[in-house]
């Protein structure tokens, strides 16, 4: 059986896969000649997306290319300002939408939501979506790339790996799990999100998208201590968590099942190979600490459709100048994020009083140093500018 041909494929249409299908659909003279290619299991907790436990901060460049996608979900959740605090400790920081002329410094939206709106954006964008397990890349010559689905064959002249954590090993395993569930405050502040570093993890206390008034919660902590917290009562969880978080809300008690998710950082160390790239969480997994993997996924999504504009109108020639280019474009703000990203969730976590105190201090340095703090800040919120 003759394989399929299409121009471009990309495996996986989680949130980064979906979000570059629409992005190129609208650039590409034939959208149909591009195929997303979606597991039938399409989300690692379960069948079922909108079952996904996890909340995403989105920042606010991000919400902007949602938003220009169609594919903003119903229920999001302001962010207007940022309290990070470090338990025992004095060091905290706050830093507050106004300080940045912007409206909200991010929102909070559930991955289940945000999934099904892109993916109804795609079935409307022109390209085609083939839904099927078992997917994966089986040859590549010069000319192009073979892909399986099931029984079906394709060949594509460009593959883009959208899929996630697939066979990539783990480059660090952090040895914490995050708990992730949602908790109703006695004294709620509306807009405000919380980033409390613990000696195990940290602990974030976000506005749910859901629930004017609840939190959704994501207490990074060592296994032991995860498997111990998911063996109590409501109400005795409910408490540890205050006690975990302190008084700032009041008291904290927690609504619904808790789920459990293990954290490792993987890196891709070569995110392009012949006419295949990795983008999104196929090419970096990050600790969720500050909330950087699906901001960092969708800028890695806009820069890769803007460099492909002149080869989608030329698909015949090899992509590898664009796709260099990418890469020269993208390196900077990856490794910036990554190292951030992993700094943050270790830091505070190293047992070392001095090492502590002094995260603790930079913490406080920031609050009264604002050119310490613009930067990070506009970092988290925008991504590095380019
Ligand atoms: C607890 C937690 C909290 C988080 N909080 C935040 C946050 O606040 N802010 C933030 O920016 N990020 C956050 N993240 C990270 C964020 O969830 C990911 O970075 C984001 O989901 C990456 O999107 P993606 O599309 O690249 O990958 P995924 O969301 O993993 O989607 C990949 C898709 O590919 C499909 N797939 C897999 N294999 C195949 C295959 N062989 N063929 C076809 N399809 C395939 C999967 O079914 C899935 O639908 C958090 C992560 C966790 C675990």
């Amino acid at each position: 059986m003759q394989p399929q041909d299409f121009n471009l494929a990309i495996l996986g249409g989680g949130p980064v896969g979906s979000a570059l299908a629409l992005l190129l659909a609208r650039l590409a003279p034939h959208p149909a000649r591009i195929a997303l290619l979606q597991a039938e299991t399409a989300s690692q907790y379960g069948h079922r997306p909108e079952l996904d436990p996890r909340v995403l901060a989105v920042n606010h460049g991000s919400r902007v290319l949602l938003e220009s996608l169609g594919a903003w979900p119903q229920q999001a959740a302001l962010i207007q300002t940022i309290h990070v605090s470090q338990r025992g400790r004095l060091g905290r920081t706050v830093i507050k939408h106004d300080d940045f002329n912007v409206p909200e410094l991010g929102c909070v939206v559930r991955y289940g939501q945000l999934y099904e709106k892109l993916a109804q954006a795609v079935i409307t964008s022109g390209v085609q979506v083939l839904i099927g397990d078992g997917t994966r890349v089986s040859e590549q010559d010069a000319s192009g790339v073979g892909i399986e689905q099931g029984a079906r064959r394709l060949h594509a002249k460009l593959v883009i790996h959208a899929d996630g954590l697939t066979g990539v090993e783990s480059t660090r395993q952090y040895t914490q799990y995050a708990l992730l569930t949602r908790a109703r405050a006695s004294r709620p502040r509306v807009g405000w999100a919380f980033e409390r570093f613990t000696n195990e993890g940290p602990l974030a206390v976000l506005p749910h998208p859901e629930a004017l008034g609840e939190q959704s919660i994501v207490w990074c902590c060592s296994p032991a201590r995860a498997t111990a917290l998911q063996a109590l009562s409501p109400e005795n969880f409910s408490h540890a968590l205050t006690e975990m978080f302190g008084s700032r809300l009041g008291t904290l008690t927690a609504q619904g099942p808790v789920a459990c998710v293990p954290l490792a950082m993987t890196l891709r160390p070569q995110t392009i190979d012949g006419r295949c790239v990795a983008i999104g969480n196929a090419a970096q997994t990050l600790h969720p600490v500050a909330g950087q993997g699906l901001n960092l996924g969708l800028r890695d999504a806009a820069t890769l459709a803007i460099v492909l504009r002149g080869w989608l109108v030329t698909p015949d020639e090899p992509p590898a100048i664009a796709l260099q280019r990418y890469q020269q474009l993208r390196g900077p703000d990856r490794q910036v994020t990554v190292r951030l990203t992993d700094l943050l969730s270790r830091v505070f976590t190293t047992k070392l009083p001095v090492v502590e105190h002094a995260a603790g201090l930079a913490l406080l340095g920031m609050d009264l140093l604002p050119a310490l703090r613009a930067p990070l800040a506009r970092h988290l919120l925008q991504g590095l500018r380019l």
